[in-house]
């Protein structure tokens, strides 16, 4: 059994503005009197574009520029941390999906995967295929209470022994070794995998849009979530609190609980 210490996270994607494009577009509709903030991320000066293109509020009224302006509006909030603050506090939510973030999640259990995939909605996910990549080797995280007791620690350990030395014998039961046929050999390792412990670690790669992001934080960093989601999801949260401070600026960290709370729960 190869022990690890903790699951962690990568972030390997994230959206990004066309600025040119952006252009082109403010210049065709008669170039309003509002630029990207060039001291803001890509994905907060989209979502702050995706709002003001909704209303028409990229500046006050302007007879001059028709398409650009919006004879409702008198006054308009500057400044894309404001702006976004108005958006969290309506829940005009739906302008947050425009921005993706991905992660690969590494060491992370199959309790762990199967709690995460059922976060549906703005969500994207690829996981190592145990049919097609043999166990001989598990690697394996021991939550703290068991980290923690001799006992319980010890037990762990060689159940998961007894389990990765199953593996191996399977595979000579099988003569896995000689064979060329990779549809067998597939079919064989899903087979295998029956006898693998849920704990065992392994990867996901994981997209969702920052209004799915905020969900899954609020709802697995909680203390009624469980040990392992929790820690992964303070992980992503840390990461996404520092890459878009304005769309995360409701978001603080519970130091006693562990718990990142947001103002505004659901957007
Ligand atoms: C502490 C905790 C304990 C849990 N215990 C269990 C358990 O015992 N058994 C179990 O099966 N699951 C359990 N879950 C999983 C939970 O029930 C959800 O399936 C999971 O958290 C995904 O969240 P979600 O439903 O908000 O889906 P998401 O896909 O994250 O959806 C986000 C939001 O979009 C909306 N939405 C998404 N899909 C639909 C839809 N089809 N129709 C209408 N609105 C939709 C909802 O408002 C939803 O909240 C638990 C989760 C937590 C955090």
């Amino acid at each position: 059994m190869r022990s690890i210490e903790e699951p962690k996270v990568y972030l390997v994607a994230k959206t990004q503005l066309v600025r040119e494009g952006l252009e082109n577009y403010l210049n065709d509709i008669g170039n309003p009197d509002w630029r990207p903030d060039v001291d803001v991320s890509d994905a907060e000066n989209l979502i702050e574009a995706a709002g003001r293109m909704c209303y028409r509020s990229w500046q006050p009224y302007d007879p001059s520029k028709p398409e650009a302006t919006n004879p409702n509006i008198s006054q308009v909030r500057r400044g894309n941390e404001r702006y976004i603050a108005n958006v969290l506090k309506s829940g005009h939510g739906s302008i947050l999906e425009h921005v993706n973030m991905t992660f690969i999640c590494r060491n992370v259990s199959r309790v762990f995967t199967h709690e995460l995939v059922r976060h549906r909605a703005g969500m994207a996910y690829s996981q190592e295929s145990l049919r097609y990549v043999r166990l001989d080797d598990l690697s394996f995280w021991i939550p703290e209470a068991a980290r923690n007791n001799p006992a319980a620690k010890e037990k762990f350990e060689s159940v998961v022994d007894f389990l990765e030395n199953t593996q191996k014998e399977l595979a000579e039961i099988f003569s896995i070794h000689d064979s060329s046929d990779f549809t067998e050999k597939k079919h064989l390792t899903s087979m295998f995998r029956r006898l693998a412990p849920i704990g065992l670690g392994t990867s996901i790669m994981v997209t969702g849009n920052l209004r799915s992001w905020r969900h899954i934080i609020a709802m697995r960093t909680s203390p009624a979530a469980e040990e392992e989601i929790r820690i992964v999801a303070g992980q992503i949260a840390e990461v996404c609190k520092q890459a878009y401070p304005n769309i995360f600026q409701d978001m603080e960290f519970e130091g006693e609980s562990g718990t990142w709370r947001f103002t505004h729960s659901k957007v």
